[in-house]
């Protein structure tokens, strides 16, 4: 028994988790509502844009995720891909999927 997850269980998990909810989020787009032209245009759009665009952010979650699966793989996960450093296991443990230290954060 270990306090923390290991590296590979979080990413999986998040994994996991991202996946299903792009699957969500992609199967309320695409339903046709029927009921969508008798409500206000103007806020459908403004929602279904609010959902593309939240989409796109999970995917990319999901390419970092998978990065740094990859990168679990060849030994360089946890390493900042600007300078090298450590990512540090505090940040790794808030964010499993960083590519970036602090400094090289987006
Ligand atoms: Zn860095």
């Amino acid at each position: 028994m270990t306090d923390a997850e290991s590296p590979n269980e979080a990413l999986n998990d998040l994994h996991e988790r991202v996946s299903d909810q792009i699957e969500e989020l992609e199967s309320r787009t695409t339903t046709p509502d029927t009921d969508a032209s008798f409500a206000d245009t103007a806020q459908v759009t403004a929602e279904l844009d609010e959902q593309r665009s939240l989409t796109a952010e999970l995917r990319e979650l999901l390419d970092d995720v998978e990065r740094a699966l990859a990168r679990l793989d060849d030994g360089t996960y946890g390493t900042c891909e600007v300078c090298g450093v450590e990512i540090g296991d505090e940040r790794l443990a808030e964010l499993p999927a960083t590519r970036f230290c602090i400094q090289h954060a987006a």
